[in-house]
């Protein structure tokens, strides 16, 4: 079952207009919508999956962002790229916000697949939420 937002889930502004028509090829072949908030700009799907339905549309071994899994030429592929990303996106925060390991900082990382980003940050001296 859909959920339909009638607000902004960053600024809660009442009006959309729409974006993009998104097909998915990998699960269940359903077109998405996506949505632009005519305030903030925040593009997103609208409607989208009940919470009780999300699952479903992960429901994939070959999803690879949420996979640890290095059989395979693209999987390995997929996994060094992975670390290098990982290691841009740990220098890109610190570099933003002047992080060093010896202190406390708090990171939300929203969307967080297998935890990977949480676990590079963790041993940079991080505290952590996924
Ligand atoms: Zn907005």
């Amino acid at each position: 079952m859909a959920e339909e937002l009638k607000a902004c889930p960053l600024c809660a502004h009442p009006y959309f207009q729409p974006w993009l028509q998104v097909p998915d090829y990998a699960i269940s072949q359903e077109d998405f919508s996506l949505v632009q908030c005519k305030e903030c700009d925040f593009c997103f799907t609208n409607p989208r999956p009940a919470p009780a339905d999300i699952g479903f549309y992960y429901a994939s071994d070959d999803y690879l962002s949420h996979s640890n899994r290095r059989r395979g030429l693209l999987s390995q592929l997929y996994q060094w790229v992975r670390q290098k990303a990982l290691a841009e996106k740990k220098a890109l925060i610190q570099r933003q916000t002047g992080f060093q390991p010896e202190q406390a900082m708090r990171l939300l990382d929203y969307g967080c697949g297998t935890g990977e980003f949480l676990h590079t940050m963790h041993r940079a001296g991080c505290g952590l939420m996924g």
